[in-house]
């Protein structure tokens, strides 16, 4: 496709780190407050993997790119709002494209929030709801500047954990939670905090959106809104970096994809109203996660990168079985044989998602999230057994793992005789088992279980929530036919 600057709204790579060196943001990472994460060693390189992520799109402008329906301007089509199967079908295919470049393991590239506030801005209907027709605006204008500047925005939508036996508003006397305490004509006042907000430190902006229902005496925590990363009294505080300042041969994923985790911190921040999507109104801050159609279109997002990490883990099982030549044993051929159902039946759910989507009472196209609902609960448990195999296939191969350094000084004769395997030489086989380590046992791999784990909730409240909204009546009918006989 032949694309001009002047109708291009999606960004560049260098366009996208000139914006992080833009204004000044307040993170905090292990005692030092780093203004700009491109001067910083621990987030440098995943800065610059996400900048790939902006050129990507323009590498497969022929299959990211689309022009936007109001403006015309070519834009990633993650930001658009579906309005047919093939809508769906060629989002789903940028988001693959983008899960691709980092095997899946960043998992909130901003395809993820694209996918999110484009569905929000469908169905703006649902945030106009009791009078907050302006939020509903606000939301709808946000997003076509999230598409149009073509932002890269984090977002937090859980309270922090204090006692979770109690409403979010009662714990720690409801000063910890992300609360409004004033207003003014121009703008809301926040205090709080919000875990966590993936990305933050590569973030244009943040946003927050519901995660989970409240009470309704509970309005000042009913909040949803968007603000710059450098908004005066926002912080973040960072976990430790697991990002690697190593040679990419040591630490093939660790040493570019960490996307870094952080806790936000409002002191007293003040909200233009402008950028309000929601206050006060806590009926509505559980209708813009069940009404919206958030649930269908962020699990379609979800599960093509989630194809994409079981392609991965599938790919490094059997090529580490075919190195080492056990993947002869039948009981192994049975665990890759695993793998490959999970990948196969993730990828039939996309499919049948697909196959049965249809317009929403919004006219937004929906995919059939019953596939989906299925796999929100299995895919939490899927990825950490995925691992869990992978050790079993790999075994002391693992530990069989000498770095670059080693690889280049005194031993290298000896490296090159005793590490080869049957099916590789000995760097071939290093690299292999060295990228598998990465996976699923270095800092970053142990942080990228515990995301598959929970961070589209937990496993456990999920497969409850699919056996609540399950339509049941082909089931009990099969039986009651035998309770009237
Ligand atoms: C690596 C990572 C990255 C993340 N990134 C983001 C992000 O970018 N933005 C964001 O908003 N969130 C993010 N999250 C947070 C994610 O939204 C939450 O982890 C998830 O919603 C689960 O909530 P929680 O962690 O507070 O766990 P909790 O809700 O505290 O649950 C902990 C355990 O207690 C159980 N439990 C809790 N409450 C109940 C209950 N009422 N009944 C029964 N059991 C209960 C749970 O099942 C679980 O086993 C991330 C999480 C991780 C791990």
């Amino acid at each position: 496709m032949a694309t001009t600057e002047k109708t291009v709204a999606a960004r560049t790579g260098e366009q996208f780190l000139d914006g992080l060196r833009g204004d000044a943001r307040e993170i905090w990472l292990n005692g030092e407050k780093i203004t700009h994460p491109l001067e910083h060693p621990a987030l440098e390189a995943a800065a610059r993997t996400l900048a790939r992520v902006y050129d990507l799109q323009h590498e497969h402008a022929d299959e990211m790119l689309a022009p936007a329906p109001d403006t015309g301007a070519l834009v990633n089509v993650t930001h658009l709002i579906p309005r047919s199967k093939e809508d769906l079908e060629r989002r789903r295919r940028a988001v693959e494209l983008t899960a691709a470049m980092t095997a899946g393991l960043m998992g909130r590239t901003p395809d993820y929030l694209n996918v999110t506030f484009a569905c929000f801005a469908g169905r703006s209907d649902v945030w106009a709801r009791r009078g907050n027709e302006q939020g509903a605006e606000n939301l709808v204008a946000y997003q076509r500047e999230m598409r149009d500047r073509d932002l890269s925005t984090t977002h937090s939508i859980m309270n922090p954990q204090v006692d979770r036996t109690k409403p979010e508003a009662e714990q720690a006397a409801g000063e910890v939670a992300l609360h409004k305490i004033g207003e003014t004509e121009t703008h809301i006042t926040v205090r709080g905090a919000r875990m966590l907000a993936t990305l933050a430190p590569f973030a244009d902006e943040l946003t927050i959106y519901p995660g989970s229902d409240i009470r309704p005496q509970d309005g000042r925590y009913a909040l949803s809104f968007a603000i710059p990363m450098g908004t005066p009294g926002l912080k973040f505080i960072c976990r430790d970096s697991y990002s690697k300042q190593r040679d990419r041969f040591d630490y093939p994923l660790s040493s570019r994809f960490d996307e870094m985790d952080a806790v936000a911190i409002f002191d007293d921040v003040e909200v233009p109203k402008g950028r309000v999507f929601l206050d006060g109104d806590t009926e509505g801050y559980s209708e813009v996660i069940s009404d919206t159609g958030w649930r269908g279109h962020i699990m379609h997002q979800a599960f093509t990168r989630a194809h994409v990490k079981l392609s991965f883990a599938f790919g490094l099982g059997h090529l580490i079985a075919n190195t080492t030549g056990v993947g002869r044993f039948d009981h192994i051929q049975e665990k890759l044989g695993q793998m490959w159902n999970m990948v196969e039946l993730t990828r039939s759910a996309l499919v049948s998602a697909e196959a049965g989507s249809f317009l929403d009472e919004g006219g937004v196209w929906y995919p059939d999230d019953r596939p989906f609902l299925a796999l929100r609960g299995e895919m939490p448990k899927w990825l950490p057994y995925c691992s869990e195999l992978l050790q079993l296939i790999g075994g002391g191969g693992f530990m069989c793992t000498p770095s670059r350094a080693d690889m280049d000084g005194p031993m290298a004769e000896a490296i090159a005789k005793y590490y080869q395997a049957g099916g590789a030489d000995a760097e071939r086989r290093i690299r292999l088992f060295r990228l598998a380590w990465d996976y699923i046992g270095s800092d970053l791999g142990g942080r990228g279980e515990l995301y598959e784990r929970f961070y589209l909730s937990d496993s456990w409240r999920m497969t409850a929530l699919a056996y609540k909204l399950a339509d049941k009546s082909f089931p009990e009918s099969l039986v009651e036919q035998f309770l009237h006989e």
